[in-house]
């Protein structure tokens, strides 16, 4: 009996220890798994303030001296600045992704060449 009760929990551990070491070595393959990491980890942001979404860091959030604000459409704040540009694979359309520093809002709108 003594023997079975100091067993049980060794038996246990060993087990949630190989358990634990075989989910961390799993890759993360299809694309529906890492949507849903990536839901987690979202949602693990807004955890720390549900009020406020945080902003995204590798996006700006002050609009830069001198630049060409326009309003926002989401917020409504003059804080639509034009960010980056890429070229469309498929059209070769160029296009400007607008960014608001305030919500960060971002739109993408076709740009003249
Ligand atoms: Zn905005």
């Amino acid at each position: 009996m003594s023997t079975a009760i100091t067993e049980e929990p060794r038996r246990l551990r060993a087990q949630s220890r190989r358990i634990r070491a075989e989910a961390e070595v799993t890759p993360i393959e299809t694309a529906n798994e890492r949507c849903r990491a990536e839901k987690v980890r979202d949602e693990t942001k807004r955890c720390y303030d549900p009020h406020m979404p945080a902003k995204v860091p590798w996006l700006p959030s002050v609009v830069p001296p001198g630049a060409h604000a326009e309003r926002c459409p989401k917020c409504g704040r003059m804080a639509l600045i034009p960010w980056t540009l890429r070229r469309d694979n498929q059209t070769k359309v160029l296009l400007r992704t607008w960014a608001c520093t305030e919500c960060q809002q971002l739109e993408e709108r076709p740009e003249p060449e």
